[in-house]
C-alpha cells in the first residue's frame, strides 16, 4: 500500500513537474539539452579519469613521481605491447584483504560519526522542485575525533603505524575504486527505483551523461543521511589531511626527519580542510551541494579522485626530498595565506549578505544588491538577492582567485623539478573555468533578466579587466 501510494505521488509529481518546467525555463535545475559533443566529453571523463589516477599512482610508486617515466619506458621498448603488459603486471595496485577491510572500516566509522554525533541542523538552497532540505552539520567534530583516534592509535596505543595509509596505498586504491563504482551504479539505479525526491531528478536522455553527472539531486537514506554531504566531506575531505600526515610519517621513517616543505604542505592543506569543516554550513549553499547531481562525478570522485589526486604533493615530497630555503618558505606561505584570506573573505561576504537579506555593510558601505525572484517547478515564486559590491562587484567569481592562489602555493612546496605535483593547480584552473561557464548557464536560467542586470553591473567573470 505504502509503495503504491509512493508510485502514485511520483507519477503525479513528474507530470506536474514537466508542465511547470516548461513554463519556468529549460536551463535551471533539471532539463538540459545534451549535445553529441557533451556525451563524447562525458565518455572521455568516465574512461580517462580512472586511467589518470592509475597512471599517477604508477608514476609515483614505481618512478618517484616522474610523470613521463612510465610512458617513456613503454615508448622506448622495442615491443610496446609487451613492455606495457610487463609494466602493468609489475606496478598495478592489487586487491589486499587487509587494505579492503581498512577502507570499509573507515567508511563505516565515518558513517557512524555522521549519523550519530551531535549536530547542528543547516539548510541548503531551495531545490528546483522547491524543497528546502535539512542537513546534519557535524563535520568538524568528526574530523577532530578521527584525527585524535588516528594519532592516539599510532603514537600511544600502538594499534597501527602512522604511515598505515601510505603502507597500504595500492590496496586502498583498489578498495576505493570498488566502492566508487558500486556507489555510482547504486545511485543510478536508486534514482529509477527508489528516488529520495522524485521531482528533483534530472534525466538528460543520455545514459552516459546521466551516469557521469547523476540523476538524483539529493539521494538520501532517511531524513538526514545525505549522500552528497557525507561522501564529499567524510571519506573524502577528512581523509585528505590524514593521508598527508601518513605520508609525512612515512617520510620521517625514510629520511629521519620531516622536511619543511612537507610541513608547509600539511599546514596549507589542513587550513583549507579545517576551514571547510568550520564553515560546513556555508558549504551547503555552494555549487557542489546546491546544484550538482550525484553521479560518477561525485560518487567516484569523492571516493577515489579527491583522496588520491588532491594529496599528490605529499606523495611527491616523500619520494623527492625538498628542503625549502627560508625565503622560499616565506614566499610560498605568503601566497597560500593571501589566497586563503581572499577565498574566505569573498565567500563570507556572500553568506553574510544573504543571511541578513542585504541589510549589512560590505567594505564599510551598505551592500549593493539586486533583489531577484525565481520560480521553482512547483510553480511557487521565491526571492533571493545577488550581491554586486565588495568582492562580488570586482568579478563574478573572485572567490576562485583565492582558491587558485592557495592551490598554486600547495604545488609550489614541491619545487620546480617535476610537473606532476602541479597537476592540482592545472586541474583546479580547468575545473573552476568550466564551473564559471556552468554556473553562468544555470544562473541565467534561474534568474533571467536579474542575472543579465548583474552581468551588466559586474562584467568580469574572474579577474577584473582581464577575464
Ligand atoms: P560559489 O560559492 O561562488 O557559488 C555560486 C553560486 O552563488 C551561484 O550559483 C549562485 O547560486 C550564487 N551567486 C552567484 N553570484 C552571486 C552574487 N553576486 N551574490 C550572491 N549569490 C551569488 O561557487 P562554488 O560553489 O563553485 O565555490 C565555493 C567555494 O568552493 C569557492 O571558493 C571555490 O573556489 C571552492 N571550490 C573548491 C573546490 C575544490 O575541489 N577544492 C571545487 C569547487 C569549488 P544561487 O543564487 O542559486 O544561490
Amino acid at each position: 500500500m505504502a509503495v503504491q501510494q509512493r508510485k502514485t505521488t511520483t507519477v503525479h509529481e513528474i507530470k506536474t513537474e514537466k508542465k511547470v518546467v516548461a513554463q519556468v525555463g529549460k536551463t535551471w535545475g533539471r532539463d538540459r539539452d545534451v549535445s553529441f559533443g557533451t556525451i563524447l566529453v562525458s565518455l572521455g571523463i568516465l574512461v580517462f579519469s580512472p586511467l589518470w589516477v592509475l597512471y599517477t599512482y604508477i608514476s609515483c610508486n614505481g618512478y618517484n613521481c616522474a610523470m613521463s617515466a612510465p610512458a617513456l619506458e613503454v615508448y622506448n621498448a622495442p615491443d610496446h605491447l609487451v613492455a606495457l603488459k610487463t609494466l602493468l603486471i609489475r606496478e598495478m595496485p592489487r586487491y589486499s584483504p587487509y587494505a579492503t577491510r581498512l577502507f570499509f572500516s573507515w567508511l563505516l566509522f565515518q558513517a557512524v560519526l555522521y549519523a550519530f554525533l551531535p549536530a547542528a541542523i543547516g539548510y541548503g538552497q531551495r531545490t528546483p522542485a522547491g524543497h528546502l532540505l535539512p542537513y546534519k552539520v557535524n563535520g568538524l567534530l568528526a574530523w577532530i575525533i578521527s584525527h585524535a583516534l588516528y594519532a592516539a592509535g599510532g603514537l600511544y596505543f600502538g594499534w597501527w603505524k602512522l604511515s598505515i595509509i601510505h603502507d597500504n596505498w595500492g590496496g586502498l586504491l583498489f578498495a576505493a575504486n570498488l566502492y566508487g563504482y558500486f556507489l555510482t551504479f547504486f545511485c543510478f539505479f536508486k534514482a529509477y527505483v527508489f528516488p529520495s525526491h522524485p521531482a528533483d531528478r534530472k534525466f538528460s536522455g543520455s545514459f552516459i551523461y546521466d551516469l557521469l553527472m547523476g540523476i538524483e539531486f539529493n539521494p538520501r537514506f532517511g531524513k538526514y543521511f545525505d549522500f552528497k554531504l557525507f561522501h564529499n566531506g567524510r571519506p573524502g575531505i577528512v581523509a585528505w589531511t590524514m593521508i598527508n600526515l601518513s605520508f609525512a610519517a612515512a617520510q620521517y621513517q625514510k629520511i629521519g626527519y620531516v622536511t619543511n616543505s612537507m610541513i608547509l604542505l600539511n599546514v596549507l592543506h589542513a587550513t583549507y580542510v579545517l576551514d571547510f569543516f568550520y564553515n560546513e554550513d556555508w558549504y551547503l549553499r555552494t555549487i557542489d551541494i546546491a546544484h550538482d547531481h550525484f553521479g560518477f562525478y561525485l560518487a567516484w570522485g569523492d571516493s577515489v579522485w579527491l583522496p588520491w589526486l588532491y594529496t599528490l604533493q605529499s606523495h611527491y615530497l616523500l619520494r623527492n626530498t625538498v628542503d625549502l630555503t627560508p625565503i622560499q618558505f616565506a614566499f610560498i606561505a605568503a601566497v597560500g595565506f593571501t589566497g586563503y584570506f581572499i577565498f574566505r573573505s569573498v565567500n563570507h561576504q556572500k553568506d553574510i549578505v544573504r543571511s541578513t537579506n542585504g541589510e549589512c555593510k560590505v567594505w564599510g558601505k551598505p551592500a549593493k544588491v539586486i533583489r531577484t525572484s525565481f520560480v521553482t517547478s512547483d510553480g511557487k515564486t521565491h526571492k533571493s538577492l545577488l550581491l554586486c559590491s565588495g568582492y562580488w562587484g570586482l568579478s563574478r567569481h573572485f572567490n576562485y582567485v583565492g582558491d587558485l592562489l592557495i592551490s598554486l602555493a600547495m604545488c609550489m612546496t614541491c619545487g620546480v623539478q617535476h610537473l606532476l605535483p602541479y597537476f592540482y593547480i592545472i586541474y583546479m584552473t580547468i575545473l573552476l573555468l568550466h564551473r564559471i561557464q556552468r554556473d553562468h548557464t544555470r544562473c541565467r536560467g534561474k534568474y533571467g533578466k536579474y542575472w543579465e542586470e548583474y552581468e551588466r553591473i559586474v562584467p568580469y567573470k574572474l579577474i577584473p579587466y582581464i577575464y
